[in-house]
């Protein structure tokens, strides 16, 4: 099944790769999750820490089981953006590491990244080219300023960035981030946006089959909108918006929406994950325990401490706390991840209707390079040059972005050919 992927044995290529990935994501994140919060610093997100580990170990690393390196980049910085993203640091190695777990995706892009989920489905660890690590390093410290000031941030949420060498020399890098889709719900249509037309489209026979990576001519000769009501539809494009122009800022392209749709009028009757979830039931205390950062956890425990200590026959005031609380509760979920782990379609009086989104912006390593120049030139010969993928970023973005927001359904909905006519 193209959406469970293979579970990883021991008998399975890459098990050993997954063994010591897993390894170093164990020892580096406790490692630095046991030290004392502190802020960052310029040189943190420079940094590259190096572990070896071998069979017999030392007092640096426990033995593992192969001969391998790891590197851990900018540890505190995904130390940090984890708390930004409310990911519990317990939570984290358990899900990843407790048991080696990971199955791979079978059918992933064209660009030979490989893609493994833990075995909760919270997580995916995908391999990226050095170019990619390259660029992201780079970038780090945008990004991290970024989702600092967009708590609602669309885009792919990085949680760690290692490096395995083994001892061959082969050196994989890979990223930790978050899985847009949920395990408990059926994903009926999947579709990779990125508003361009050229070889936009998935044509083979299993089209219709569950999984399939639908593009954006599928989308747009199945008539789909995205249905939004005008407050989603506000939160949606202002974020959008924010998150393409620094995209745009740090010439990235070749991003895509990834949307994937749950019909609840088709509800979850096929849905072939529900085994793993009766396997690995979520604990539900550890989800609504409060995030780990001490300086919020302390404002939060402050709360409760005036809630308890509010004069009982004072009830406004104990309301008025409690709904603060419960804001603050709320916060702790991005807003587009909210209904159910998505975001559902609501009509013009913003009631919900049938459907739930999961969404993000996916694949932004990618920087507009000689390369994707090269692919420009050569593809404009054949082809209307502003429809193909390979243009500038700040013309990708603003494709991207037209795109998306006309995709979005309003009630006084033109025809989209009569809308082109209309302004031109
Ligand atoms: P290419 O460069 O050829 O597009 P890639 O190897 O960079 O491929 P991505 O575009 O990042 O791969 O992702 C490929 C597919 O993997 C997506 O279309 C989607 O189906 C799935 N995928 C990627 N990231 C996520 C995510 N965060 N959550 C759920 N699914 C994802
Ligand atoms: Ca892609
Ligand atoms: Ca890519």
């Amino acid at each position: 099944e193209p959406v469970i992927g293979t579970r990883i044995g021991e008998d399975h290529v890459n098990y050993v790769l997954m063994y010591n990935m897993l390894t170093g994501i164990r020892v580096g994140v406790s490692r630095c999750s046991a030290k004392f919060p502190r802020e960052l610093t310029d040189a943190d997100f420079k940094a590259a820490h190096k572990l070896a580990f071998d069979i017999t170990g030392n007092e640096l690393t426990p033995s593992a089981k192969y001969d391998f390196k790891f590197k851990d980049y900018a540890p505190w910085v995904f130390r940090h953006l984890r708390d930004q993203f409310y990911i519990d640091p317990a939570d984290y190695l358990v899900s990843l590491t407790s048991k080696y777990i990971l199955s791979e995706l079978n059918s992933p892009g064209k660009s030979g990244s490989f893609f493994y989920f833990s075995r909760d489905y919270r997580f995916i660890i995908k391999t990226i080219h050095h170019t990619e690590h390259k660029f992201l390093r780079k970038i780090l410290k945008e990004y991290y300023m970024h989702i600092k000031e967009n708590p609602n941030t669309l885009l792919s949420r990085f949680y760690g960035l290692h490096r395995v060498k083994l001892p061959r020399g082969s050196k994989i890098h890979f990223v930790v981030m978050n899985n847009l889709f949920p395990p408990h719900r059926d994903i009926h249509e999947i579709y990779d946006l990125k508003g361009s037309t050229v070889g936009r489209e998935y044509t083979k026979a299993d089209e219709q089959s569950k999984g399939a990576v639908l593009k954006d001519l599928n989308w747009t000769k199945r008539n789909r909108r995205l249905e939004l009501g005008p407050i989603k539809r506000k939160l949606f494009v202002e974020q959008l918006e924010k998150d393409v122009e620094l995209l745009k800022r740090m010439n990235i392209m070749d991003y895509s929406l990834l949307v994937g749709l749950h019909d609840m009028s088709r509800g979850n009757k096929d849905n072939i994950r529900e085994g793993i979830l009766t396997v690995f039931e979520p604990d539900t205390k550890k989800l609504e325990r409060a995030p780990s950062h001490h300086k919020r956890e302390s404002k939060v425990s402050a709360l409760r401490k005036a809630v308890v200590s509010t004069d009982p026959l004072n009830l406004s005031s104990t309301k008025l706390i409690l709904d603060a609380f419960t804001d603050r509760q709320r916060q702790r979920h991005c807003v587009f991840y909210t209904d159910d782990g998505g975001f559902a379609a609501t009509d013009e009086s913003n009631y919900r209707t049938n459907y739930i989104y999961y969404l993000g912006v996916i694949d932004i390593l990618t920087p507009y390079n000689t390369a994707k120049k090269v692919e420009h030139a050569w593809k404009s010969l054949s082809h209307d040059k502003h429809n193909i993928s390979a243009v500038n970023p700040i013309f990708y973005g603003e494709r991207f972005l037209d795109f998306m927001v006309k995709t979005i359904k309003h009630n006084d909905d033109l025809p989209k050919e009569e809308m082109s006519e209309s302004n031109a």
